[in-house]
């Protein structure tokens, strides 16, 4: 060991979307945060990036949302979903004030983070990739051990360890965060940016083949193709033909512009991702947050906008425990409660929309929304984070919506039980 360790409140094992949110929110509380990561920003990771208005929101309240919009990323205000012949397109309502969506390139949006947690006072680590969790005798998280990009060796000690290292995190390992609801991913991904074209903000599936596009930063629009796995070897084996495929079955018209208009400016970006899970997220002297302790299909877009949310209240809990007014470990353990109370809905909704096909009741849901000015409202607002799922899948809720549109008896399908769909 080549120098003493230093001592930190808390650290904090990974610097993105749930990382640098809760070290920023800590260093201006006024505690000692160290937060390292093995990548050097600004810095890209396998992920589109969606962001919805109560995600925004978050980054309102921080004071990081004017910065986000100066860098130039265009401003979205309706979306289209359409589903086979069912088509729904709206926006939400206001969300604290939100208006508008974004997509912003994470190498901008994760530095914006990095840089904001670095101003706020905390210590942050670039290219260093932690191996180890240290322990006390009784069990306790005390600190981190990893490497530098040079092969040092280094051990840093703290009060509190937090793991935001995403879903293959270490820090999970070492404390031996057992994984529960676990669901296995059904679907891959590709993805990639284009010029020329100058489609809405879309979601569109048909016959278990999904794209959607959405505008980023630089002019490009950001088109995301997502298949059942039992697709991949085949669209694999030529991955230009799979995707332009999935478009053309999709949306012929829009097929025949890609082809006619767009130009590919980047690789493509591939993944087949993690399982859906939640992670015990608490234990003695140690936390998870973002996907290190809790990750779902990527097709709702919510992993960014929960690691916001779930950052700020694992932020709040730490400093309860920081500052005396509860002890840590019972206020860390309410933060992983709340997490798991609030989340349950989008998780439900996240993993029934995977199967790329609608079941019978959100198929019958969604026909019934699309004919309501007023539901299409309250279901954007929903998927934008201003209204719980919980609320709107409610059978009194779905009983009112079936009534107002005169939804046949045999069409009205309420959900099968409670945390449906
Ligand atoms: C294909 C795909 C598309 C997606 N699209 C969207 C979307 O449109 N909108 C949305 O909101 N979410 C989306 N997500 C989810 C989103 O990417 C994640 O939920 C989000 O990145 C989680 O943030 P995080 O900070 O918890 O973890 P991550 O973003 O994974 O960051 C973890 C960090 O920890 C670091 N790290 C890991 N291990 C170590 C170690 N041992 N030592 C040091 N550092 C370490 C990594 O370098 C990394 O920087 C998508 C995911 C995928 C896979």
């Amino acid at each position: 060991m080549t120098d003493v360790p230093p001592s930190f409140d808390v650290i904090v094992v990974g610097a993105r979307c749930a990382g640098s949110p809760l070290a920023m929110l800590l260093a201006r509380r006024g505690h000692r945060v160290l937060v390292v990561d093995r990548a050097s920003f600004p810095s890209d990771t396998v992920s589109t990036h969606f962001l919805h208005q109560s995600g925004l929101a978050r980054l309102n309240a921080w004071g990081l949302l004017d910065r986000l919009r100066k860098t130039g990323v265009p401003p979205l205000r309706q979306m289209l979903f359409v589903n086979g012949d069912l088509s729904v397109s709206g926006f939400a309502d206001p969300i604290d004030g939100i208006t508008e969506v974004y997509c912003p390139r994470r190498t901008v949006l994760d530095s914006l983070l990095v840089d904001a947690a670095r101003e706020a006072g905390a210590e942050v680590i670039e290219r260093f990739g932690v191996d180890d969790v240290l322990f006390d005798d009784d069990g306790r998280a005390v600190g981190i051990r990893g490497t530098t990009s040079d092969g040092v060796e280094r051990e840093f000690r703290g009060r509190f360890v937090v793991g935001a290292d995403g879903v293959n995190s270490v820090v999970a390992a070492r404390v031996g965060a057992e994984a529960y609801r676990t669901v296995p991913a059904t679907g891959f991904v590709y993805y990639s940016y284009f010029s020329g074209l100058d489609w809405d903000y879309q979601n569109r599936t048909r016959d278990e083949r999904q794209f959607a596009s959405c505008w980023t930063h630089d002019d490009l629009m950001m088109v995301v193709v997502m298949r059942k796995r039992d697709a991949y070897r085949e669209f694999r084996a030529d991955v230009d033909a799979g995707f332009q495929g999935v478009i053309d079955h999709v949306a012929p018209d829009l097929g025949a512009d890609l082809r006619a208009r767009g130009r590919r400016e980047e690789p493509f970006r591939a993944i087949h991702y993690a399982d859906n899970y939640y992670r015990r997220s608490h234990g003695p002297g140690w936390a998870l947050v973002g996907d290190a302790g809790y990750h779902k299909d990527p097709l709702t877009g919510y992993g960014i906008t929960d690691a916001f949310v779930h950052a700020e209240l694992l932020a709040d809990a730490l400093h309860l425990g920081l500052s005396g007014a509860e002890p840590i470990d019972e206020a860390v353990a309410g933060y992983a409660r709340r997490r798991d109370r609030d989340s349950a809905g989008v998780f439900n909704l996240t993993v029934a929309m995977s199967e790329l096909t609608l079941s019978p009741f959100l198929g019958a849901v969604l026909t019934a929304v699309s004919q309501s000015p007023g539901y299409r409202q309250k279901f954007f607002t929903m998927v934008g984070g201003g209204y719980p799922s919980e609320e709107f899948f409610a059978p009194h809720n779905l009983a009112a919506l079936y009534d107002e549109v005169g939804t046949p008896a045999a069409g009205r399908i309420l959900p099968a039980g409670a945390g449906a769909p």
